[in-house]
């Protein structure tokens, strides 16, 4: 006679399924943790198209060991170029000021420094995302969120219709002027950070070395590395600006790039020069939020703690968000606590982020005695600069 099959009790999770708003880096790392936590994960999206929005990032090895755990690093790293060091220059003169490689922090961390264009990782985790089981609905721009059946749901609007998707939970990782946040009662808006953040991607020009180059100069830097698997670099040119700008991305005016850097080092120079055209965004972050969660609704990524980009973060920390949450989802018996367990983890350092991008974006523009002292501090830690 067969043995009697053993009775297993399917392990206990605080919900069953999730709608997840966006389909930025957040939605989808959310889409696929979600899904591999064993929830049904549907996620809408305004865009009609996920299309090449912004250019590189830098993903830091705290997300690349996430990303390894969903079983992508191999995927990724087709994409992605794994840079040697960072080379942090005076922008006027070109004078390296430090050197930091990345192969002891890569060591130290078990997982790569990576940088990738940011189309390149958002297809990569929408593939995985509906490879796991996700569904992705784009062209649906979210009007309400409601309360439904001891579940909830999101109202979108599709073309000339309004649907609803209902869950257990519902995750609003739609960005820095989040609708979601809106309907939690948070109503601060974002904070301008009076720069401008100029981006473009260039051919690799003749015997350019695949690191990270962050040139610093009073009231402007400029970050450069290759993207594209190393075929084109990425440029990303700050600088100040006091007037707040109303879209989040626009065509930019290269003049004005080349205006605020006309009298730095011709190496810079021509790097800029090099670009067709530049797109350009106005940088906001936002304070850090009394509440990112409430009932069964939570947020996520730059809509829980946009920051700004002084210290590559924001899609790093999106990522750790994602992993976190599917973490409280299964070790919580119930909805409410598990998205409270995921908000009370995560706000201390994500608000200390936020808080040294600020400062990084004070300390990169520095000129006179400042600048020196800065230089002084730079070349004496060099390395420990990676060590944030
Ligand atoms: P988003 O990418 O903004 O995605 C939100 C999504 O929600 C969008 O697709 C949007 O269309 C959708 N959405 C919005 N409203 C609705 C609605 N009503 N209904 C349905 N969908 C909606 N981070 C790093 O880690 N490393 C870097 O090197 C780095 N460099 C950066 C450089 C610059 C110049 C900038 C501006 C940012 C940089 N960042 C970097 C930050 C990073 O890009 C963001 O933090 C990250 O992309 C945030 O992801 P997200 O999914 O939370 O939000």
């Amino acid at each position: 006679m067969a043995e009697p099959i053993p009775f297993r009790p399917r392990p206990r999770r605080a919900a069953r399924s999730a709608v997840i708003v966006g389909a930025g880096i957040g939605g989808l790392a959310c889409a696929i943790a979600l899904r591999r936590a064993g929830l049904t994960v549907q996620v809408v999206e305004q865009a009609r198209k996920l299309k090449e929005v912004g250019a590189g990032l830098q993903l830091t090895p705290n997300a690349t060991r996430i990303l390894r755990d969903f079983g992508l690093l191999a995927r990724l790293e087709q994409v992605a170029v794994a840079p040697r060091s960072l080379d942090v220059r005076d922008g006027r003169s070109g004078a390296t000021i430090t050197r930091a490689h990345y192969g002891p922090a890569v060591t130290r961390y078990g997982a790569p420094f990576l940088v990738v264009h940011r189309a390149d990782l958002q297809n990569l985790l929408a593939d995985a995302a509906r490879a796991e089981g996700a569904i992705l609905t784009l062209g649906s721009d979210l009007t309400a969120v409601e309360p439904s059946f001891g579940g909830v749901r999101a109202v979108v609007k599709q073309g000339e219709n309004l649907l609803a998707h209902g869950a257990d939970i519902l995750v609003g990782a739609d960005g820095v002027r989040s609708a979601v946040r809106a309907h939690l009662g948070v109503k601060d808006p974002p904070v301008f950070a009076r720069r401008l953040a100029f981006r473009a991607t260039v051919p690799v020009p003749d015997r350019h070395p695949p690191d990270v180059r962050l040139y610093l100069g009073r009231d402007a830097h400029l970050v450069v590395y290759p993207v594209k698997g190393g075929q084109m670099l990425n440029l990303v040119a700050i600088v100040k600006q006091t007037e707040p700008v109303a879209r989040w991305s626009a065509p930019g005016d290269s003049a004005a790039v080349h205006a605020a850097f006309a009298s730095w080092a011709p190496e810079v120079r021509k790097l800029l020069q090099s670009a067709s055209h530049f797109l350009c965004w106005g940088l906001y972050d936002i304070d850090p939020l009394p509440r990112w969660s409430s009932g069964r609704v939570a947020l996520l990524g730059d809509a829980a703690h946009a920051m700004l980009p002084f210290l590559a973060q924001g899609a790093a920390q999106a990522i750790e968000d994602a992993a976190c949450l599917a973490r409280s989802i299964e070790t919580q018996t119930d909805a409410a606590s598990a998205l409270k367990a995921y908000e009370t983890e995560r706000r201390g350092r994500t608000a200390r982020i936020q808080s040294e991008a600020r400062r990084n974006g004070i300390v990169y523009h520095l000129s006179g005695p400042p600048r020196i002292a800065r230089d002084l501090v730079l070349r004496s830690t060099g390395a420990g600069l990676l060590d944030r």
